[in-house]
């Protein structure tokens, strides 16, 4: 909408902009907002930034260091649809006043540098992806007894949903899906038309390219395509896919969540993750004739992601709820191998896609991830595959979900870590492959929190109690 400063006062001054609100992500993936007005934003604190509170977010600055500063990225503003008052909403990264540099544990800013490094390798100059986020929308009036105010489930009996035996317990349940039956019957069984629709219009609104929405697999699950867009882009693309989506579930007196696995028994929710690398206009990822038409380079990118599967799930898949959906049976693998059109592959080859759309798509991710993190870390891994020529086991057509525990031993399949403390385990011992970008001192803070605030409370809850 705007591509400089200048042009950014005028786009204000036509909407009639009464505030500037300023958004940045931190290593969770939240969002966070600082709303100045706008008689107090100027170009000089637009050029070099607005103070702010480092220490209030989990795992930043001490309280003694707190002083940080946000630096707009002009171009990324946009109105914001959700607010009485004409309300301008600006991407921001995070600055070291200290250290006089971009913050190291800003997740943007990490991902700005991944980017860099891979044109430093000489192996590329643009990386793409498309990131798949899926939600459920979950009513507040019938599910009180399930899920809190806060969006936290209270019941210890899992399963409960599921079992049909107990819909008579939530009434007339006569043109809903059943567990699996959400892919993807007409109205009156899909009641989530109206709200895809209100979700698809204001992305469009607020600067997405949609292609499409439907109801995914699961009761009450659905998701919306996006273009797929730069390492930046596409991750500033999924904070504003999930404000939208979650503004417009609650507007509508409902909740969504982008939890992994919400209900026992159904679908979950992924981020598959779509990738390529270019280079001069060319995707590097096309070979045609191959396997897929998928260049070794693809492949080995595939490889790194693979072989540092474990470290790379820290960052994927960061929440003890992310395991319970790595399980096989839910279009959500664990199985570390590629395919061509293979769902239960963890990496899925879109079948004919074309040179300008040869891609490899990334099932096992979860949107806990921070988006930012999570594709600088499949990046790096993938250049490292890319610079050792790691070669992927595969390619696997069958259906991996059939296969035996011995099976896949014999087979001497790798597979992700079920747990989030292995992810963790495997971030602390194989992490050489992202210090280029990732600073030793950002990886043991991220490790540190990911432990204390994740692991340990969550492992010790006897319910689901995740979020
Ligand atoms: N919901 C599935 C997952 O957890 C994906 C289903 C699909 O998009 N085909 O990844
Ligand atoms: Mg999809
Ligand atoms: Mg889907
Ligand atoms: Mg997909």
């Amino acid at each position: 909408f705007v591509n400089n400063i200048d042009e950014f006062f005028k786009y204000c001054e036509e909407n009639e902009v009464e505030f500037v609100d300023l958004r940045f992500t931190d290593i969770k993936g939240a969002w966070h907002h600082l709303t100045y007005r706008m008689s107090a934003v100027n170009a000089e604190n637009l050029e070099n930034g607005f103070p702010f509170d480092g220490s209030s977010i989990e795992s930043w600055q001490p309280i003694n260091e707190s002083d940080m500063l946000l630096k707009a990225d002009v171009p990324t503003a946009f109105l914001d649809p959700f607010t009485a008052d004409s309300t301008i909403i600006v991407f921001c990264d995070v600055y070291d006043i200290y250290k006089g540099q971009l913050y190291e544990r800003c997740p943007r800013s990490i991902a700005k540098k991944a980017l860099k490094h891979a044109e430093e390798l000489g192996i590329a100059d643009a990386a793409y992806f498309g990131p798949e986020n899926e939600f459920f929308i979950f009513d507040h009036v019938e599910f009180t007894d399930q899920i809190n105010e806060a969006g936290y489930r209270v019941d210890s009996e899992e399963g409960e949903w599921n079992d049909p035996s107990r819909f008579d317990d939530y009434g007339n349940m006569g043109h809903r899906p059943r567990t699996k039956g959400g892919y993807f019957p007409v109205q009156p069984t899909d009641s989530m038309v109206d709200l895809r629709a209100e979700m698809m219009l204001l992305l469009e609104e607020v600067g997405l390219e949609v292609i499409l929405g439907h109801h995914e697999v699961a009761q009450a699950q659905g998701e919306i395509g996006i273009v797929f867009s730069d390492i930046i882009g596409a991750a500033d693309n999924v904070q504003k896919y999930k404000y939208v989506v979650k503004m417009v579930a609650h507007l509508n007196g409902k909740s969504a969540t982008f939890m992994p696995k919400p209900l026992f028994g159904d679908n979950g929710n992924g981020m598959h993750v779509h990738q390529s690398l270019w280079k001069n206009g060319s995707n590097l990822f096309y070979e045609e004739g191959n396997y897929g038409n998928l260049s070794e380079m693809a492949l080995n990118y595939a490889g790194g992601i693979f072989k540092h599967s474990a470290a790379v799930a820290a960052f994927t898949n960061p929440s003890t709820n992310s395991y319970k959906r790595l399980i096989p049976g839910f279009e959500a693998p664990s199985i570390l191998t590629y395919s061509s059109q293979n769902r239960s592959a963890s990496c899925r080859i879109p079948y004919g896609a074309g040179e300008k759309a040869t891609r490899i798509e990334m099932r096992f991710p979860d949107s806990t991830a921070c988006p930012y993190l999570a594709f600088a870390v499949m990046m790096m891994a993938g250049l490292d595959g890319i610079k050792n020529k790691t070669v992927p086991v595969g390619p696997m057509d069958e259906d991996l979900f059939e296969l035996s525990l011995d099976e896949i031993r014999e087979k001497g399949i790798p597979q992700m870590p079920h747990t989030l403390r292995e992810a963790l385990e495997g971030l602390i011992a194989d992490n050489e492959f992202l210090q280029p970008v990732f600073t030793p001192e950002f990886l043991d803070a991220y490790q540190h929190y990911m432990f204390e605030r994740q692991v340990w409370p969550d492992e010790s809850r006897p319910t689901a109690f995740e979020f």
